[in-house]
């Protein structure tokens, strides 16, 4: 499959290229332009015609097209789930799921394109005015960089274009590398449902040549970018005025209080689903578990049993769980760290072995140091964590012992003990009675410490998409 860049529309390719391969096999699945700063130079100017003519589009154009785009997405669900598998490595039912999400996505930003609005402004409040009316508006910002991740390609890239559009602005997308031809395919979509074909420009290649000339482009007023806490720093460090929405990384944890003991099968095999799901490559998997000192032993073993019942390999096949990670060195990296937090005294009870380059199996590592990485890092791989803790207040010190805060969550028929993890815990979600790996695409989602800056969910990003612009009439 010859991937190619879309600018105003119209295809752009080059001679220079990027393999995409396939993470379980390594076969090649397409191929990408190396894109470079002409690119996106072209691709910004090119936007800005775009937004010229977002500007002729009412709301009412905006959420037909974005319902016209979400139909044809869901139309072409199978072809676009399949091509996910490929690029991700996910498996097949995964990619149907998040093809499912990427329709809501694109229909709740629809919806949001009817609603965005302003309120009156109380001029006469000031000491001494008279004869001051006026209102506040939301008005778009202009050409928006969209930075988006390997893991959910589709589903998150439709976070950052369906609340762009829906709000009058352009965009320019880079997509990751390793998962670019899904997101040409989602570009193509939005045009064919009716959007100007400027005002949706992707430029595929290279994190640090094509994203980093977008990033450092002072036509671009806003970047929103998904991705890891490393390269959201990079970018923030380099791309000066503009807006910035970060959705950035975690090493999310739950909490199992001494009274879960009833329920502590179905706790075990949702927090398995949570840490292997992906192969673990989520933002918010569940990576560190704490479970109370006197379930121990009884979480280990069920979790385990659950762990050995998934079936790893081919994410093409209709019947395996779980897939490979995104390439070779992803897996190196989470070995290294397995490895690690063994050697400083860590217990493997499940799993730990590579079954191929890419595939490893559903990991569970118990009494884990605190200063190794699988504890402090991001493991994005399929691995858990599980330690023990005394009480609800021991749980939320080592849920809180990290520089991330996405999302937590507790077990517990504690009303008071749900309330003190919620106030107490530092994340942008907390789920009580749920894993942290729970999301569902119109809530406020993002990150507190590392984890970002901003919050997703069509509704909140059109907040930060757009600015305010007061308008005031003198009738004295
Ligand atoms: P990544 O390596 O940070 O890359 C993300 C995107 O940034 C890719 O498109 C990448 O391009 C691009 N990029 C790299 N360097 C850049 C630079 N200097 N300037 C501009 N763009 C640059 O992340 P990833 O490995 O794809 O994704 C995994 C990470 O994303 C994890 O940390 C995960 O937790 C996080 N994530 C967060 C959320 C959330 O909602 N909070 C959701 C999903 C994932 P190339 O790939 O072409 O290098």
């Amino acid at each position: 499959m010859k991937g190619y860049m879309l600018i105003g529309g119209k295809r752009v390719f080059k001679s220079k290229e990027i393999e995409i391969l396939f993470p379980y096999d390594n076969s090649v699945v397409g191929t990408i332009p190396d894109g470079d700063a002409e690119d996106v130079k072209l691709a910004v100017d090119v936007a800005l015609k775009g937004f010229e003519k977002m500007k002729k589009l009412s709301a009412y154009d905006r959420y037909s097209i974005l319902s016209k785009a979400a139909r044809i997405l869901s139309n072409r669900s199978y072809e676009i789930a399949e091509l996910l598998t490929k690029e991700v490595g996910k498996t097949i039912r995964e990619s149907m799921g998040e093809v499912g999400r990427a329709v809501n996505t694109l229909t709740l930003s629809a919806e949001e394109a009817k609603r965005i609005a302003g309120e009156e402004v109380n001029f006469e409040a000031a000491p001494g005015i008279k004869g001051k009316v006026g209102f506040y508006r939301r008005v778009p910002l202009g050409v928006i960089g969209c930075i988006t991740p390997f893991n959910f390609p589709l589903n998150l890239t439709c976070h950052k274009v369906g609340p762009a559009l829906a709000a009058g602005n352009s965009v320019v997308i880079k997509p990751s590398e390793n998962t670019s031809l899904v997101v040409i395919r989602l570009a193509e979509i939005l045009i064919e449902a009716g959007f100007p074909p400027e005002a949706v420009n992707v430029v595929t290649g290279y994190g640090e040549k094509a994203g980093d000339a977008l990033v450092r482009d002072e036509r671009v007023r806003m970047i929103t970018f998904t991705g890891s806490v490393e390269t959201g720093k990079i970018i923030m460090s380099r791309g000066g005025l503009k807006k910035y929405a970060m959705e950035l990384g975690s090493n999310a944890g739950v909490y199992i209080d001494e009274d879960q003991s009833e329920k502590l099968e179905f706790i075990a095999e949702k927090v398995c689903r949570g840490g292997f799901a992906l192969a673990g490559q989520v933002c918010i998997s569940v990576q560190r578990v704490f479970v109370h000192d006197s379930l121990f032993d009884d979480f280990i073993e069920k979790a385990v049993e659950f762990a050995k019942t998934l079936k790893v390999g081919n994410p093409l096949d209709q019947t395996v769980d779980m897939g490979p990670v995104i390439d070779v060195q992803a897996a190196d990296r989470i070995m290294e760290w397995i490895n690690e937090a063994v050697s400083a005294g860590a217990k493997l009870v499940c799993g730990g072995k590579r079954v191929s380059d890419t595939v490893i199996e559903p990991t569970i590592v118990i009494d884990v140091p605190e200063d190794v990485r699988l504890f402090k890092g991001e493991i994005f791989g399929p691995v858990i964590a599980v330690n023990r803790v005394a009480n609800v207040e021991e749980a939320i010190e080592k849920v809180n012992l990290s520089r991330y805060g996405l999302q937590a969550g507790i077990f517990t028929n504690d009303l008071k003990a749900a309330f003190k993890f919620a106030e107490e815990v530092e994340a942008g979600g907390i789920m009580i009675n749920e894993i942290p790996t729970f999301r569902v695409d119109q809530m406020p989602y993002g990150g507190m410490k590392e984890s970002g800056i901003g919050r997703e969910g069509p509704s909140y990003a059109i907040e930060e998409m757009t600015e305010i612009k007061t308008i005031c009439f003198d009738l004295s």
